[in-house]
């Protein structure tokens, strides 16, 4: 049984800036409160549609902060970001690449234009994304994933459709390197024009899939670029064609079905754990970064 699309949203109006790096649309939550249920394990949705930075001896970016009690997940379509956290931890994530950051017990992070691109400028568009831990796993060791472009699990898609990397879970038997808390699929897929692929996600995940360029239609229906299709926990099968070349990321995942507290960049389960986790960042319980 085809999945059945909840609404298709128009990209927000208007941008916001994470520091003075990132031009990010927040999809959710942002104005949608309804989405945190719909939208379990993802937390967050900060997409930095392409904008052609200018050329610049200072790095942009956003400097030390801390996360606790979830994940961020950034993945470079264009332009490179560099980071640096204090399990000491740095690197580059290319265009291609994905960097999933487990917070867990708390860690403090920068993100910042990797220098060579900073210097050079031009198009830059990227996705971050939050995704939640289960109760039991959020005081799990800060860690992270470095996931290239070559370990990522790539799918060929028939009549020379284009191709899916999967970056986390299952795509028509194609596995994703992504270690996950909890059942997700995540996969980067990248159409030609003409181009279709059908796959069966369970009911029981909430869906969704961000139209990062071009024009598709979703079982039925047009999604235009830049907007996001929201699916209902009913039927399995998303099929999708390609009006124009096309760069989508579809997000699954099972529900955590556990109260959310969350204050800026600290996700717990309640006030209290929430207030112990800013006296821990206070009292320089996530490390040092300089
Ligand atoms: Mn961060």
């Amino acid at each position: 049984m085809k999945k059945t699309i909840e609404n298709i949203f128009a990209r927000p109006a208007s941008p916001g800036m994470v520091g003075d790096g990132f031009r990010v649309y927040q999809y959710f939550p942002g104005a949608r409160s309804f989405f945190p249920q719909k939208i379990s394990p993802f937390l967050m949705l900060d997409f930095n549609a392409e904008i052609d930075f200018s050329p610049s001896d200072k790095v942009r970016g956003v400097g030390v902060h801390p996360h606790k009690g979830f994940e961020t997940v950034t993945i470079a379509y264009k332009g490179s970001v560099a980071h640096a956290d204090s399990t000491g931890n740095s690197g580059v994530i290319h265009p291609g690449d994905v960097q999933w950051m487990t917070a867990g017990s708390g860690i403090l992070h920068k993100e910042h234009h990797e220098e060579a691109f900073s210097k050079k400028g031009g198009p830059f568009e990227m996705v971050q994304l939050w995704v939640n831990l289960p109760k039991k796993f959020k005081q799990t060791p800060a860690k992270y994933q470095a996931i290239t472009d070559g370990d990522m699990g790539r799918a060929e898609l028939a009549g020379n459709g284009g191709h899916v990397r999967v970056i986390a879970g299952d795509f028509n038997g194609v596995k994703g390197p992504a270690f996950t808390f909890t059942p997700i699929n995540m996969f980067d897929i990248r159409l030609n024009k003409s181009g279709n692929l059908t796959t069966s996600i369970p009911a029981s995940h909430n869906t969704a899939i961000l139209v990062v360029n071009g024009d598709v239609e979703v079982n039925g229906l047009h999604a235009p670029e830049h907007s996001f299709v929201l699916f209902r926990n009913e039927g399995e099968e998303v099929a999708i064609k390609a009006n124009e070349n096309s760069v989508l990321l579809l997000l699954s995942g099972e529900p955590i079905k556990e109260p959310v507290a969350s204050y800026g960049p600290f996700v717990m389960n309640t006030q209290e754990e929430l207030l112990e986790a800013i006296q821990e960042f206070n009292t320089g319980k996530f490390g040092t970064l300089e």
